[in-house]
């Protein structure tokens, strides 16, 4: 099911919104100023985690695509691959 992961660099996030105003069905803004993944796992580092399907990939390269800092991450659990 979940075959795609992705990563979030969190303590890079600069709190733009665009994350957020992009996919809002994965990501929200926090009271910090900084984006959350929504039922995401935090990570020891300050990263967050989520792993998605196929049906939650578009949706999240667009955040990952507009995000300005680069600070969203995915990658293929199966093949390892960086999608971006
Ligand atoms: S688009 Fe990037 S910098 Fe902007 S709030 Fe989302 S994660 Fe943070």
């Amino acid at each position: 099911m979940a075959k795609f992961l992705i990563e979030y660099d969190r303590p890079n996030c600069i709190g733009c919104g665009v994350c957020a105003a992009v996919a809002p069905e994965f990501w929200e803004m926090n009271n910090d100023g900084k984006s959350d993944i929504k039922g995401g796992k935090s990570r020891q580092d300050g990263w967050q985690e989520l792993e998605i399907g196929e049906k939650s990939l578009e949706a999240n390269k667009n955040a990952a695509e507009g995000c300005p800092v680069n600070v969203i991450h995915l990658k293929n659990k199966e093949t390892q691959e960086k999608i971006i």
